[in-house]
């Protein structure tokens, strides 16, 4: 049997360790469907699995990577067939269930959604959970009906991966985006994606008041904590905040005043266990109205190889726009 590499996340009392291994397709877990993997991304999330920062593994050892793309081998799922250009984004996989960051993997066809027309495997990826999600972010705002004539909304942690995706999207669809960002230097990348306002980080740091000036009709939060706390002071009545990260930290030191006396909405999003139907619309709708000519200057190509150099530099927001992990 054909052997393959991958990173393999072993535990032990002193921590965890990371090495590259060999394996052949009779280590993969159980799944109806296996596949090549081409490509894979890397997000926060994988950070904090690479680094051990926040237990995001929660079997071992685990090949890390919650997103990959590919082409299938093997299928029993009647959805599939050798040869389909595939993509997954979560699920549980690189945090219970064998990952992206391998050359060969083996998961349940239900996770599996084919690679949208007009899109390539390496597109999807440079997307990834981070795109997906922000596009996840722009429905929930549409859901609680914010509209581009009622403001500005504003993107936190704006430079990073969502942020960068969640700028290009909704400036696309006509609302006037401010980049919230800790970053000064990235100014003319935002604006590049369609950022009319930069907002520096400070702006949104300090101890939170129960309520500011109503700035933004709408916002999508990567970051939480204070940020969020803030963010939520300076929504417009009526208003409503998409709320998927942590970057920040997981705490949220806010008060009642922004919903009982504004009105506001803060919706949570989260992409891993997003049933179906919602991922399949995201994807759609990632296909139709992401601009690729920005999605691809927001991108980089790495070898999966420097995956572990990565990790470390996207937890210290060094890492801007996506990245792409050509794998084999
Ligand atoms: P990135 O690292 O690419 O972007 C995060 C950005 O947040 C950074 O670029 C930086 O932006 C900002 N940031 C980082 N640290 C801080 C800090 N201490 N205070 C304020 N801002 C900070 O990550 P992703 O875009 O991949 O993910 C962003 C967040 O969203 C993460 O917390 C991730 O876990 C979460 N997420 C959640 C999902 C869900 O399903 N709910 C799915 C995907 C992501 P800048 O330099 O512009 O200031």
């Amino acid at each position: 049997m054909t052997a393959f590499d991958a990173l393999l996340i072993s535990k032990s009392d002193h921590g965890q360790t990371a090495e590259w291994t060999s394996l052949t397709e009779d280590d993969l877990m159980e799944g109806d469907v296996t596949l090549k993997v081409t490509h894979s991304t890397i997000n926060y999330k994988d950070g904090l699995a690479i680094t051990g920062k926040a237990p995001v593994i929660r079997r071992w050892p685990m090949i890390p990577g919650i997103d990959m793309a590919g082409t299938v081998v093997r299928s029993s799922n009647p959805d599939f067939r050798e040869g389909d250009d595939v993509l997954l984004n979560g699920w549980g996989v690189g945090e219970t269930h064998y990952g992206g960051y391998a050359q060969m993997a083996r998961v349940k066809g239900d996770w599996l959604l084919p690679v949208p027309s007009g899109l390539s495997r390496a597109d999807c990826m440079a997307i990834g959970t981070a795109g997906y999600t922000a596009m996840l972010c722009v429905m929930a705002l549409e859901a609680h009906d914010v509209k581009p004539s009622d403001g500005p909304v504003l993107v936190t942690g704006a430079a990073g991966g969502v942020g960068s995706v969640a700028i290009t999207l909704l400036a696309r669809r006509g609302y006037e985006v401010a980049a919230g960002t800790g970053r000064p230097e990235t100014a003319e990348y935002l604006k590049s994606l369609g950022a009319s306002e930069i907002v520096g980080r400070e702006e949104l740091a300090g101890t939170p008041r129960a309520l500011g000036k109503e700035r933004w009709a709408g916002a999508v939060d990567v970051v939480g904590s204070t940020t969020l706390a803030n963010v939520l002071a300076q929504i417009k009545y009526g208003g409503a905040v998409a709320a998927c990260g942590l970057a920040g930290g997981m705490d949220l030191p806010t008060s009642v005043a922004p919903f009982i006396l504004r009105g506001v909405t803060l919706a949570g999003v989260d992409s891993v266990m997003a049933p179906k139907a919602r991922r399949a619309e995201a994807w759609a709708r990632l296909a139709k109205e992401l601009d690729l000519v920005k999605l691809h200057a927001m991108t980089e190509t790495r070898p999966l190889r420097d995956v572990l150099t990565l990790a470390p530099e996207i937890l210290a927001g060094k890492v801007k726009g996506r990245i792409v992990l050509k794998v084999g």
